[in-house]
């Protein structure tokens, strides 16, 4: 193991490497492989495409989705995409961008045979033809599965196409932290090979953010550890502004109490919520859909049932929860269909939900906001896009449907990748300066050899989350709001960045600080955004302005990084056939 002492010693041991190609995707995930792809196809063998990602492929988020990837497959049955695209505005509480929606559904059906072609085993019906289920807020069944393993299936099918491909190269293991320019135009990302503790400039003409949701800013996350937003946050400082912050999703069945995802489509195949009086209680808040309402809905259920003394309390963590009530699945439908559910909850609650009621409770899940990009996944820096759940396009608004969000990872992914190959097709190299270069990289090596911090970042990341969790969750009010925000930026300001451990190779402690880093950014961002927006819309439910208000906030929030702190702007939402109407299930 190597210790860093000084900054000569760096500079006499190596150089900053420079690692040359056409199209550099951050993010490894179900859109960052979906991206590398397109970009190689389209570019053939005249481009070259680098993955930059912090972890192995086959460890990003998407990897866990479960229950099903949204796509209109069989209009002479009765689906449409009319259909899908009502769902999906009304779902978002009218805030998604409609020519957007449009592009999305007529996309996807497309997305879903391409994956066949490479090799995804979805599931079947009788006849043969790909199976489909029903997920929150849809009128028809339309999401595709392969059990309840539609990440882990869809993730092998990309990365063994991606090998397929001589013009991508992976660089697993290496953190992005920095967007280089080069006069006003993309020019590279800076990124350290965790393995080796050495930086390195990945220049490219065209770069694609993938780096998924805002991720765990909330203790109970349906998240893997490394979803940060540290993509999100690189875009923000790179000027890049971001949209929609305000809008977090809260899943409303994570299993109680680890938060582990208990997908939604085990209500899809008939599973009932009930509270401890054994009520369906989903009756009374959305007759007509009932448990299958979008999530915004579900999850303020259950948590007013809690709020009201109709929940359980469970002794060990303190977490309150209702049952989600499985047993009234056929058996052998749930043993297959649902497998991964159920070891789920024999491993890590010791219950069998063939004959045992599943405790949960709402979990933080997905983020409908992101880097603001326009429909084709552009932002605003000249040479950049961005994709999947790092990008806000938007067609999410305020609340997302279940099973969109895959989706949305492959048209975007397909979308991003072949825009930003065309771009780097028609540009030459980039020649950023090197000042710019060398400040992240000293940034970084201040950081090693500077003193150990003197508050824990652990500490810092664990008390953001009780933060987030105690005055922005899915209910909100200014009061609560402005003392959140408060205490966020006592923490931001008290944060120092600084390691304990002073390695080079394999430091997780200097990772870990930089991701915290972002955490602290991107929450101020979303605390800031939910108390400028005085309505309630879809996931962001505020109890001193509980209805929605078309007059003054029919429109997106974008928020911008300046010199001395951030300013608000603001984008129309756009509207192309559905007209704003009572959000009705
Ligand atoms: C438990 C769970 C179940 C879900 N189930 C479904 C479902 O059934 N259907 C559905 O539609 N949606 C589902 N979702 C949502 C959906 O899976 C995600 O929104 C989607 O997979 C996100 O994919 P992504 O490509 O944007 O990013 P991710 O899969 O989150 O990948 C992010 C990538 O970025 C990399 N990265 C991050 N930061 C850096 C950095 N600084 N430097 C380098 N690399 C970096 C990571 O290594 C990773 O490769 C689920 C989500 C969860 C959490």
């Amino acid at each position: 193991m190597y210790n860093v002492k000084s900054y000569s010693e760096i500079i006499r041991l190596r150089e900053l490497e420079v690692i040359d190609s056409d199209v550099v995707v951050v993010g490894s995930g179900l859109a960052g492989l979906r991206a590398a792809i397109e970009a190689a196809r389209t570019g053939g063998e005249r481009l070259k495409v680098s993955v930059v990602t912090k972890t192995q492929p086959m460890r990003s988020h998407s990897v866990s989705a479960e229950g099903g990837t949204a796509a209109v497959l069989y209009p002479e049955e009765g689906d449409s995409f009319a259909s899908h695209e009502w769902d999906t505005v009304k779902g978002s509480d009218f805030l998604a961008d409609q020519d957007a929606v449009e592009l999305f559904v007529r996309e996807a059906p497309k997305e879903i045979i391409q994956l066949e072609h490479w090799g995804m085993p979805w599931a079947r019906r009788e006849d043969g033809r790909i199976a489909q289920r029903f997920f929150g807020g849809q009128s028809y069944p339309r999401a595709c599965f392969a059990e309840d393993r539609v990440g882990f299936f869809e993730m092998s099918t990309l990365y063994s196409t991606c090998l397929k491909h001589d013009n991508i190269t992976f660089y697993d293991e290496w953190f992005a932290f920095s967007v280089v320019k080069d006069n006003g135009h993309f020019a590279g990302f800076i990124a350290l090979d965790i393995k080796r503790g050495d930086v390195a400039l990945f220049r490219a003409k065209a770069g694609i953010i993938a780096t998924g949701g805002a991720g765990r800013l909330y203790p109970f996350a349906s998240f893997g550890h490394s979803s940060t937003p540290d993509g999100i946050v690189m875009a923000y400082r790179a000027g890049v502004p971001l949209k929609d912050m305000e809008f977090v999703q809260f899943h409303p069945t994570g299993l109680v109490p680890s938060g582990i995802l208990i997908t939604e489509a085990s209500r899809g195949e008939g599973g009932v919520l009930r509270n401890s009086k054994g009520e369906r209680f989903m009756e009374r808040y959305a007759p007509k859909m009932k448990d299958l309402a979008p999530r915004d809905i579900v999850s303020r259920s259950i948590l007013t049932e809690i709020k009201e003394g109709r929940g359980f309390r469970d002794e060990e963590s303190g977490y309150e929860y209702v049952n989600l009530d499985l047993t009234v699945i056929d058996h052998e439908k749930l043993i297959k269909r649902l497998t991964s559910i159920r070891e789920i909850c024999l491993k890590l609650r010791g219950i069998d939900p063939l004959s045992e009621p599943v405790p949960i409770r709402p979990v933080a899940h997905y983020y409908m906001g992101g880097i603001d990009v326009d429909i084709n996944g552009a932002t605003a820096l000249p040479g950049l896009w961005a994709a999947g759940e790092a990008a806000c396009v938007t067609m999410n608004g305020a609340n997302r449907l279940g099973s969109n969000s895959t989706t949305e990872c492959l048209v975007w992914g397909k979308i991003t990748g072949r825009e930003a190959a065309k771009y780097a097709l028609a540009h030459s190299e980039p020649d950023p300066p090197a000042e710019s270069i060398v400040a992240e990289e000293r940034r970084l090596f201040d950081i090693l050899m500077g003193p150990a911090p003197s508050v824990d970042p652990y500490q810092v990341k664990s008390d953001l989350q009780n933060i987030m969790e105690q005055h922005f969750h899915a209910f909100r009010n200014e009061q609560s709001m402005e003392e959140g925000l408060r205490k966020l930026r006592r923490l931001k300001s008290e944060f120092r960045l600084g390691v304990v451990d002073k390695s080079r190779t394999y430091n997780t402690n200097l990772v870990n600080v930089l991701e915290v880093e972002s955490m602290l950014e991107a929450s101020e961002v979303i605390a800031a955004a939910a108390l400028k927006r005085t309505e309630s819309r879809g996931a962001h439910f505020r109890t001193d302005y509980p209805r929605r208000d078309d007059d003054a906030w029919l429109k997106h929030i974008l928020v911008r990084r300046t010199a001395d702190g951030f300013e608000f702007d603001y984008k129309p939402v756009i509207i192309t056939k559905y007209m704003p109407a009572e959000r009705v299930y």
